[in-house]
């Protein structure tokens, strides 16, 4: 259930815990509801809530009555008069992920023993909950949720809401207590953010905290100006009205003037809330407001009346929450990782945890700096999340839970690999191993060239390649292309089968490597010098430098200026390039690999030939001897003739081989000139059109 706890075992490491997250939970309840200012996101306070949670359902003699586990919201501020709900106004239990809400739906239809159940799904807009008092018809008050029991009068700020009725549509009917959201939509949420930082002012987190703050203001004019609306969903005594259901509740509410959300569904089985959940996930981004889930209500409101309420929230009700982006985890661990180039990389390792769809254990920390800038320490609980939803990301330490144990990270002054000297050059802010013979580095280098973006071998995969190092068959790069059948068959792969005998790699496997090896030899020029990782020559300086030389022996021939007038190619990259093909050591793996017939210059198409036969259109027909129609259609189309597959009156020549038919005919009738093979011979050999004297000659037995 928690992020990254096994469950809380030990008691008195439980109750400390439980204490610190509660103090924690408190200063960013305190931040969110009493300041409108979060400094951390939903999902990481929600992780937070449920590692707590985790912890009471363990040791339920821990839970204290003042933990925020019990409670809702925050105690209103004194700002505003007090207001006190003749209703508690509840917060609702979360179901994070669509397993959570299949418990949920389970339990209910346990609970109400198999009677009909309708679900009202609804969007859960993403604002600040407000509750709307009139008499008579007319708006008397608006109140803030503040801690569910007390909030906080605001009516002269609701009053400016236009969303919000002064007067119902429906007749007077006594006193009406009606509940919903108020929020900012995107675009508003936008414009204001860039007005405040125009002005020099904090920017609002998110448009939910700029609504709640817009709600709470002093000045109903700064209300008014922040264009707020508000979705109505509930009524705190429906059945005084007569009304039974959420779903007539949702239509009493609109036809009384009350903005409703449109998309709402009342849904029979959990197929349908599902899909309805899946339906809001997709659409979420297209919406003008914020949402961050769906709540799934029971519809019939005597059910509500037998379920009732836990402390916190009705048992009648779930919030689906959208999959959040942000977790929090224990840092276990940050190992080094030895890149090809010898760049000493610190990793974050932390418990395994579930962000945006699939588990993640580990996260890059890039450099040491950052590690600093992130203030991160060994044992820390961190918050991490997928940047752009894809590369899991530390985004920092919590740390107000620190107990003390944490220790700060070093980068270790030898290399982790092969223990070689760490240097870091002044101006960069990576440090490096610098023994090329590094093993960690040589098996990078290896992984690389046959990596997609390079050499692209198929089927060499990390593993295999550390195999045949450790078997001793792998040093360099040009042994790839030395690797035989024999040899690879039978190679370790360091892992048991199912009967405890070692796996090793088979007869297919191997040829299919040798195929994926032979097929490398033939690559473009750019993907042999991207592979061969010479520092600073990523894929795209590696096209800029293939085309500007055409060959790698002219590549590494080319002096230091030479190659910085090259476009895309600074003195740094320059000098690079220079120092590798200054190394002995490259240049004979160069060596090897032109010997295995690995291409190293661009092949260099013929020149072209002048277009003397643009405008003209061929048509080929009988069998020629020197060549085949197609050969001699496409040495036709390098001079600029068009190929056409029948004779028309545009056709300008025909050619007419042996055993030619009803083409020939067409031509003769239309009196396209027709040749023989050997005047197309000549025309292809030249470069020039028969003279004209030929061109109408009927070749030899063709037309007879
Ligand atoms: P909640 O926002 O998860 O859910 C309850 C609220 O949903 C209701 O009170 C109501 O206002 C709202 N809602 C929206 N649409 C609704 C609909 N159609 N029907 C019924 N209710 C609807 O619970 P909460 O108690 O208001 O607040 C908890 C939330 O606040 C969590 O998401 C938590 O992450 C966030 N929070 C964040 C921080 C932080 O530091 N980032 C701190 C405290 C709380």
């Amino acid at each position: 259930m928690t992020d990254g706890f096994t469950s809380p075992a030990d008691r008195p490491a439980s109750e400390a815990r439980a204490e610190r997250l509660r103090d924690e939970i408190r200063y960013h309840a305190q931040r969110y509801y009493a300041l409108d200012a979060p400094e951390i996101s939903d999902a990481a306070y929600d992780a937070l809530v449920r590692e707590l949670e985790a912890i009471e359902a363990a040791w339920p003699e821990l839970v204290t009555t003042d933990s925020p586990t019990q409670r809702v919201g925050a105690p209103p501020s004194t700002q505003f008069a007090p207001v006190q709900h003749a209703r508690r106004m509840y917060s609702l239990d979360n179901a994070m992920d669509l397993g959570e809400l299949d418990a949920w739906l389970e339990r209910v239809e346990r609970e109400t023993a198999g009677r009909p159940c309708a679900y009202a799904c609804e969007l859960k807009i993403d604002g600040s909950s407000i509750a709307l008092t009139y008499e008579d018809g007319m708006l008397v008050r608006a109140a803030t949720r503040g801690d569910g029991t007390t909030g906080e009068d605001v009516t002269i700020n609701a009053r400016t809401i236009k969303s919000v009725p002064l007067r119902l549509l429906v007749p007077p009917i006594g006193h009406v207590e009606v509940r919903g959201e108020v929020y900012m939509p995107k675009e508003s949420f936008a414009r204001l953010n860039a007005e405040q930082d125009e002005a020099g002012q904090p920017v609002f987190a998110n448009p939910r905290n700029a609504a709640a703050g817009a709600v709470r203001q002093k000045d109903p004019a700064v209300t008014a100006s922040r264009d707020l609306s508000a979705f109505m969903y509930q009524l705190a005594d429906a059945r005084a009205l007569g009304i039974e259901s959420q779903h007539a509740a949702l239509m009493w509410l609109g036809e009384a003037g009350f903005r409703v959300n449109p998309d709402i569904k009342t849904c029979a089985t959990s197929t349908d809330v599902h899909a309805f959940c899946e339906w809001a996930l997709e659409v979420r981004n297209t919406l003008p407001y914020e949402i961050d889930g769906v709540v799934i209500k029971i519809d019939s409101f005597a059910l509500h009346d037998e379920l009732g309420f836990t402390a916190k929230a009705p048992r009648w009700a779930v919030a689906f929450k959208f999959p959040p982006e942000e977790r929090t985890t224990i840092l276990r661990e940050i190992r080094v990782q030895v890149g090809r180039t010898g760049a000493l990389t610190p990793v974050a390792e932390f418990d395994p945890v579930l962000v945006a769809g699939s588990t993640i254990a580990r996260a890059t920390l890039h450099n040491e700096d950052e590690i600093r800038r992130k203030g991160v320490l060994l044992g820390d609980t961190i918050v991490v999340r997928k940047a752009g939803d894809v590369i899991p990301e530390v985004v920092g330490p919590v740390e107000r839970l620190r107990d003390g144990s944490e220790r700060e990270w070093r980068m270790p002054a030898e290399c982790p690999s092969c223990g070689g000297a760490v240097w870091r050059e002044e101006d960069e802010v990576v440090p490096r191993c610098t023994n090329a013979g590094c093993p960690a580095q040589r098996l990078e280098r290896l992984g690389h060239w046959a990596s997609r973006g390079a050499l692209d071998i198929d089927g060499m995969g990390s593993e295999i390649v550390s195999r045949l190092v450790e078997g001793g068959l792998l040093h360099d790069v040009a042994d790839y292309y030395s690797l035989t059948f024999e040899q690879l068959v039978g190679v370790d792969l360091g892992r048991v089968k199912k009967d405890g005998t070692p796996q090793v790699l088979g007869e297919t496997v191997a040829a299919k490597l040798l195929k994926s090896i032979d097929a490398s030899r033939t690559r473009p020029l750019a993907k042999v010098l991207f592979g061969l990782g010479i520092r600073h020559v990523g894929s795209t300086v590696a096209e800029a430098l293939a085309a500007a030389y055409g060959s790698l022996d002219d590549l590494l021939a080319a002096s230091e200026e030479d190659l910085a007038r090259v476009e895309q190619v600074g003195p740094k990259i320059a000098e690079s390039v220079r120092a590798f093909a200054d190394n002995p050591e490259n240049v004979a793996i160069v060596r090897r690999l032109q010997t295995a017939g690995v291409s190293t210059a661009e092949e260099r198409r013929a020149p072209e030939r002048p277009q003397t036969l643009a405008g003209t259109t061929w048509v080929l027909t009988g069998g020629l001897e020197r060549f085949t129609r197609d050969e001699a259609g496409s040495a036709l189309k390098a001079l600029g003739a068009k190929v056409a597959g029948s004779v028309s009156k545009k056709t300008s020549f025909v050619v007419a081989g042996s055993d030619a038919g009803s083409k020939l005919d067409r031509a003769l009738e239309l009196g396209v000139p027709v040749l023989t093979e050997a005047d197309l011979i000549a025309v292809l050999d030249t470069g020039d059109l028969v003279s004209p004297g030929n061109a109408g000659d009927t070749p030899s037995g063709a037309a007879s």
